[in-house]
């Protein structure tokens, strides 16, 4: 075991949207921050192999849940899932984060001041998504552009790479802010996985990670732990906070995928446009699924004519509001099924889609796995935490998807680096 013995006044555990929010602010706020990281720094290229490598391992970045079968990716990588997100950017639910006495409002229009949140240009929407666009719209639905984490001057159209990481630097990811705390003087160390705190009468003052089959203990005044919605509740287990890891979300979601003779879709920049329909627990959103994901889902349906069919398939996501539930296990496997209501959500959600597909022109309408990217809700504000995000014992915090308090349905990303700019400023004082 090896012991670090530098005065940091601020450790933050992983590097995904909430911790490197966390960093990045509070190095503008001249504190001395490390950031651990499990995932490597390499540079992003945007290949097929590094997303299978960050994102694609069984039992590390890709979980699959008890019953049913139903598959969750996240990044374990600097920047976190967010280098193989979406880049969509959603407003928080002002409503319910007031109700529990945070009000984010300002931090949210601080991050719309420093990273790029627009709705594409028409030129870099792909002809798929205009194509689902026009025929949402006239058959009624509010289907809206959506605004994007890209700086559109440096995004190629088609390009394909999105999902993979973008190589062009168009797409923001939390990477952008780990780099800022990086050149600020942060220390960012990769390959580290934390695997408990160190507490001395009830404070946290440090944390235990394993690096290249060695233990290092490192400390400091504060602990930030945001290792995202399935490590952070497993680092509180083993660190004796057992309440970690019960009643989650995971937005379950499905895709609606059908054919159009003379369609050239390839590589579009994913969810353009969409529909959120509050009401009923779901949104709807074009996203032009990468060639190998496609073909894996078309075969694993017995739609082995399909498979080559790539470029003639408009692909609908359907993503749902869950049920809260399950529990994540000790060694961090995820134990959670659908309930009757989730399944109905996304049975309805598929009509609609079927519908929007076929007035598009769209044949041989199917539908893929189930799969989950926004594990969330297992260390609940109002539960775990006061609303300054602050765990029972002093000196120790959560900024990640563990924190929201209720099921969620969106893209939370925003949600979450308005709330590491909160959480900065409340450590910093
Ligand atoms: C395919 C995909 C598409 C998505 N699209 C969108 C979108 O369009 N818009 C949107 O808002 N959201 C989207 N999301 C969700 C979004 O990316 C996540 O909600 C967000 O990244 C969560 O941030 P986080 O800080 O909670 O955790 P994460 O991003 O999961 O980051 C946690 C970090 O902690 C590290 N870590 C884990 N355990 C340890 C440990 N023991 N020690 C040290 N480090 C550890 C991980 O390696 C990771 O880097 C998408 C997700 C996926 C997978």
């Amino acid at each position: 075991m090896s012991t670090i013995q530098k005065n940091y006044d601020t450790i933050v555990v992983g590097s995904g949207p909430g911790g490197a929010t966390v960093a990045r602010e509070l190095i503008r706020k001249k504190q001395k921050v490390l950031i651990l990281e499990w995932g490597n720094n390499a540079p992003i290229r945007g290949s097929l192999f590094q997303f299978v490598n960050a994102a694609g391992i069984p039992g590390k970045s890709i979980l699959f849940t008890d019953k049913k079968f139903l598959t969750m990716i996240r990044g374990i990588c600097t920047g976190g899932s967010s280098v193989f997100f979406c880049a969509s950017a959603f407003d928080p639910p002002y409503d319910l984060m007031n109700s529990y006495g945070i009000d984010i409002k300002n931090e949210v229009e601080e991050v719309k001041q420093e990273v790029p949140i627009a709705p594409l240009k028409d030129e870099l929407i792909g002809p798929g998504a205009k194509m689902i666009m026009e025929s949402a719209l006239d058959l009624g639905y509010d289907w809206q552009k959506i605004n994007k984490f890209i700086y559109q001057d440096k995004c190629k159209k088609n390009c394909g790479k999105c999902s993979y990481g973008c190589p062009y630097g168009a797409k923001w990811t939390a990477r952008n802010y780990v780099e800022e705390a990086t050149n600020g003087g942060a220390e960012l160390v990769n390959s580290a996985k934390v695997t408990n705190i160190i507490f001395e009468n009830n404070k946290a003052i440090g944390v235990e990670y394993r690096k290249k089959f060695k233990s290092y203990k490192v400390y400091a005044e504060k602990t930030v732990i945001a290792a995202g919605g399935i490590g952070s509740p497993k680092i509180l287990r083993h660190s004796g906070l057992y309440s970690a890891g019960y009643d989650f979300f995971y937005d379950p979601l499905i895709m609606v995928f059908g054919t159009v003779d003379g369609l050239n879709s390839n590589g579009e920049t994913q969810m353009a446009a969409g529909v959120h329909m509050e009401d009923e627990g779901y949104m709807m959103v074009d996203l032009n699924f990468p060639t190998p994901m496609y073909m894996v889902q078309s075969a694993s349906k017995l739609r082995l004519h399909k498979v080559f069919a790539q470029s003639k398939t408009l692909m609908i996501m359907i993503k749902i509001k869950d049920d809260l539930g399950g529990r994540i296990t000790w060694n961090g496997s995820v134990h959670k099924s659908l309930t009757k209501q989730d399944r109905l959500k996304l049975n309805k959600g598929y009509k609609h889609a079927k519908k929007i597909l076929k007035n598009a022109g769209a044949k041989g309408i199917f539908r893929g796995w189930n799969v989950a990217a926004h594990p969330g809700g297992t260390i609940k504000i109002n539960h775990m935490l006061d609303s300054n995000l602050k765990t029972e014992r002093d000196n120790l915090y959560v900024c990640d998807c563990s924190v929201i308090p209720e099921g969620w349905g969106l893209p939370p990303t925003l949600t979450l680096l308005a709330l590491g700019k909160r959480l900065a400023n409340h450590i910093s004082g």
